[in-house]
Order: C-alpha cells, then structure tokens, then sequence
C-alpha cells in the first residue's frame, strides 16, 4: 500500500520562492568586484533570477543545457545558481584556481554553452576563448560601464547587466522531476583529469535540509552567514541552498580573502556564522596579531564557524574558543558528498568535560548527519570495528552521495552494498566521532603499520613558530617508510628540528616521530587549498634522511 502524501518534487527553484516570500528583506550582502559593498536581499535575487532565467531562455537555453560559471562568492553567482537550475538547466561552476589547460578541458568537457565570468578573470577568458569548442558567448558579470576590453574571437561578448534589464522577471518556474540535474562541480584530483560530479534537485533540497538542521550545520533565520567557502567549490557546502531554505543572512566576500578584509567584513555585517577552510583563518588570526589596538571582543560576534576542507588545526578551535568564545564546527565532506558527511557537534553527555577533552572531542571531524552511512573497511573490505583505534578505507552511501562521475568517467564507483570509497582513511570511535587519518594514499607505511600524516601535521603546527607543516613517507631501507616533516616558520619566529621534534615527543607516538625536518618557504596547494603531496613526494624523493646510513 502506497502512502497518501503528495508527490510534490523537491525543487531548488522553491527555495528562492520560499525566501522571497517568507524571507523577502533578508539581505544578502556582497563585496563587489568592482568595489563598493552591495546590498540585495531575498527578494530582489528572486526578480532578477527570474529575468536571467528569461534571458537564458532568449539567448537558446533549454533544458539540461550546461552553463559554466568562473566566479567568486557575489550576488550574480547567487542568481545564476537560482536562474540556471531553476530554468532546468545545469550550473556548472568551474574552479578558477584550475590550471588553465584544466579549465579548458572541464568547459569542453561538460560542453557548457555559456561562460558567465567575474570581472577578475577577464584576462583568462581572452586567453581560453579559442580553447572553449561549445560556448556560444561569454557573460561578463558586471555593467555596461565596466566592461572589459577584451577580444573573444568570434564568440559574442556580453553584458550581464544589460542581459538582465532587457527582460522582464514574469517567469513561471518549471515543474519537473526531482532528480533531474541542476549543477555541475569537478573535482581537481592530484592526479588525471578532473571528474565531474553531478547533483539533482533532491540531492540539493535534501542536502539543505541537513545544513539547516541543529546537528547539520545549524544555519537559521537568526544567523548572518559569512560564505568564505567559494561558490565553485562543492556548492559553497550547500550553503546558498540552505540560507535560502531557512532564510539567513548571506555576506559574500567577492575576491577578498585577505585578513583584513574579512575582518572588516565579519565587523561590518555582524556575521556570526561563518564557513570556509582552515587557511583562510590563519590570515585572519594573522591579521589580528598584527593590529593589536583591534578590540576583537566588540568587532567579533561570531558563534559558530564551520571548518572542513582540510583538518581543522587544534590551534585553531582553541583560539577561536578562547579569544573569540566561538565555536568551530568541525567538519567533513568531499564534493562526491555535496559535500556534507560529519559535523562534530557535542553531545549532551560532553557539556560538563574540562574544556581540552572537549577540545579533543571537537578535533575529530565529527559524527555522520542523518543521511550518511559510514563505514571503515581494510583492504580486503571486511567492515573494521568502531573502536577508535582500527583505521580503515572510509566508505559512505546516501541520497547526496554521488553514484558515479558525468558522463561514465572512472567508471564503476560504488561496492555491491552501493557504498562510495571517499579515498580517506579514518577512525570511528564508540560514540560515532569519526576522525579522517589521512587520505589513502598519503598514509605513511612504516614496517607494516600504518602512520596518519596529518595527525604529525596536527601536532606540529600546535608550535608556537609554525605556520604550515606538511608530513609526507620517504623511502627507508629498514622500514620501507618513514616521515619527514616540511615546514614553514612565521615570520620573524625561528625553531630548528631538534626543538620541533622535542615539541613533538609528548604529543604523539614514539614510532611516528618525523625522522627528519626541513624548513621551507612554500609549501605547494592543490586548486582548493590542500596540500599537494604527489609534488612533495616528487621533490623529496631523494632525500636522505639522517637515519638512514643506520638502517643499511
Ligand atoms: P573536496 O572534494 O575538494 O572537498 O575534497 C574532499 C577531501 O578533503 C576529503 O576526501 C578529505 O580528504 C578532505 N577533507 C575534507 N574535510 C576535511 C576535514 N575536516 N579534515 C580532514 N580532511 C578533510
């Protein structure tokens, strides 16, 4: 027997309906590329959705159609998230930290037929134009007065500005399956070619309603949300949806990532919600130490900070506790995911813990939302206990987890139970807290046990004079591996090897203790701000380390 509800499909164009309705003067807030602040709100990103989407429709659009984006965190890629999907079509935000060569390869790829970009990339858009097979005409996201002066060959150049003015906003979304696609991310693996990962309309609304849920991501009506996690990068974690669904604050900071300017930006806005990756608070924690007049206790307000991406720094979330009384949501995920897969909220049982066992709570990356089942298996795929110490291949499946990448790339992705092999490894303990050891392949294998790189990574950027550490396996006569740990000092602060691996002894294993550190002024990324191994593999790939000559 069949339920008696309606079926009515869960559409990302209902959530800007919603928020206009029920959310109509809720701003949204932007640092413009071409300056000023700017100011909208709910309302007004539901009008001008409508009339991009009615421009779309004029320009030949149709349905299932790709458009591509190469933009930062504004109000026009707000409108082309609402526009692009809500027509039917599929948005397809492309990572401008890509190499060029990438960027080029993902447009074709995905045949996108319109290139919309922000002012920042003019000059990228004249060099890739005659890369670009599909695209019918390039969107400049900005006014007739700003208009850069670039040549596009024999592909149109166009004005998103006049776009949107030269049609009305009487646009009656369409109705159609859920489980039609609606965007379009790549991820930029270390290795090949990035794969396209291909969200739907459920996917998306269900997703929402997780990082609006308490133990989700918490967003709500009463928060005013600063969106530091790009727009092209696994949707923002969702959270464009999700403000929409439950009305909050957007402030999006353009091109400004800087200390400073997001500073000013969390002061100005009264943002007390906050999502982005670890990187981007060291250069506001930078910006702090270096202005000590600032009273941080009046500017900053903010109560909860979602930090995922990378490992969130112990440092960190004890500094943004102590100085700053808020909270760091730890948090994992991965595009495959949408990205949401943990969030390390405490337990009612934890509230009466001296602060460093929270501490220590809050460092793991958290417990699995409603919607994600989680499991760690060894190589052979036989389930490891939850017993905090076992680590194993991490595997999830749920209705926001992908099923296989666009267009059959890479092929079967999924085991016979339907899980998806995230490529980390982990740890789950009794309680549920999951804690991400390392990725898969950069796991350091010394004499048959295995050593998490980043919990080394962790512990040494607890010193005092670190800025960054890496910790990659070298190769080891006697132990097939061992770490070396690569790091970079803070400006006019010193430390030698020997200190650091002082520092060390009391915070992890013995066995795992770095057999070598080497300074550096660098350390590479990856097009989304995490460490690129395989190029520090490659480059201390000879590297002696000193115990060595003992091992041969
Ligand atoms: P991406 O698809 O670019 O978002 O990358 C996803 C990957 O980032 C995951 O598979 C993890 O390896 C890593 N990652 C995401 N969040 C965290 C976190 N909180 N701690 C450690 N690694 C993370």
């Amino acid at each position: 027997m069949l339920g008696l509800m309606q079926d009515r499909a869960l559409l990302i164009s209902d959530l800007i309906e919603y928020a206009a309705l029920y959310h109509g003067d809720t701003e949204v807030v932007s640092r413009s590329i071409e300056g000023p602040i700017h100011r909208t709100n709910y309302r007004e990103l539901r009008q001008r959705s409508k009339q991009l989407a009615n421009a779309l429709t004029a320009l030949g659009v149709k349905f299932g159609d790709r458009v591509g984006t190469l933009a930062w965190n504004g109000y026009r890629h707000m409108e082309l998230y609402y526009g692009i999907s809500g027509m039917g079509a599929v948005l397809h935000t492309i990572n401008p930290r890509l190499f060029p060569e990438q960027i080029t390869y993902i447009a074709n790829h995905a045949e996108d037929q319109f290139l919309f970009f922000d002012l920042t990339f003019a000059p990228l858009i004249e060099k890739l134009a005659p890369t670009m097979k599909t695209v019918k005409a390039f969107v400049a996201m900005t006014d007739r007065a700003h208009m850069p002066k670039i040549n596009t060959g024999s592909v149109d150049l166009l004005c998103y500005e006049d776009l949107i003015d030269s049609h009305s906003a009487d646009f009656e979304w369409p109705q159609f399956d859920e489980k039609t696609a609606s965007s379009l991310c790549y991820t930029s693996g270390t290795t090949g070619n990035p794969k396209g990962v291909l969200y739907s309309h459920r996917s998306t609304v269900l997703h929402s309603f997780c990082v609006c849920s308490r133990d989700g991501l918490g967003l709500s009506s009463a928060d005013s949300a600063l969106i530091i996690v790009p727009l092209f990068h696994a949707n923002a974690w969702g959270i464009p949806y999700a403000a929409a669904m439950c009305g909050a604050k957007l402030v999006l900071p353009g091109a400004q990532l800087d200390g400073k300017s997001v500073y000013e930006l969390t002061r100005d806005e009264k943002c007390n919600f906050s999502a982005g990756v670890p990187t981007v608070w060291l250069m506001f924690f930078g910006y702090v130490d270096q202005n000590p007049h600032l009273d941080v206790k009046k500017d900053i307000v903010l109560e909860r900070l979602v930090i995922g991406g990378s490992a969130a720094p112990r440092a960190m979330i004890e500094r943004f506790h102590n100085d700053f009384g808020a909270y760091v949501v730890h948090a994992w995920g991965m595009t495959e995911m949408s990205p949401l897969g943990t969030t390390g909220n405490l337990l009612k049982r934890h509230a009466d813990l001296p602060i460093e066992k929270r501490f220590d709570i809050q460092q793991k990356q958290g417990r699995a939302v409603f919607g994600v089942d989680m499991k760690i298996t060894d190589d052979q795929g036989k389930e490891l206990p939850r017993d905090g110490h076992a680590f194993g291949n991490l595997k999830v499946r749920g209705p926001w987890i992908t099923k296989g990448y666009f267009k059959g790339e890479g092929g079967q992705v999924l085991d016979e139970q339907g899980y998806f092999d995230t490529g980390d490894v982990a740890t789950l303990d009794p309680e549920g807290y999951m804690q991400i050891t390392d990725r898969s392949k950069d796991v350091i294998k010394s004499g048959g046990e295995w050593i998490s790189s980043i919990d080394v990574e962790n512990a040494a950027v607890g010193h005092p004079a670190v800025q960054e550490a890496a910790v990659i396996g070298v190769f080891h006569a006697k132990w097939q591996e061992r770490p070396l740990l690569i790091v970079i000092k803070k400006p006019g602060q010193d430390v030698t090897g020997p200190e650091l691996i002082k520092f060390l002894e009391s915070r992890i294993a013995k066995w795992w203790l770095p057999d070598d550190v080497v300074f550096v002024d660098e350390l590479p990324h990856t097009a989304t701000g995490k460490l690129l191994k395989t190029k520090l593999r490659e480059q201390f790939k000879d590297h002696k380390l000193p115990t060595a000559d003992a091992a041969e």
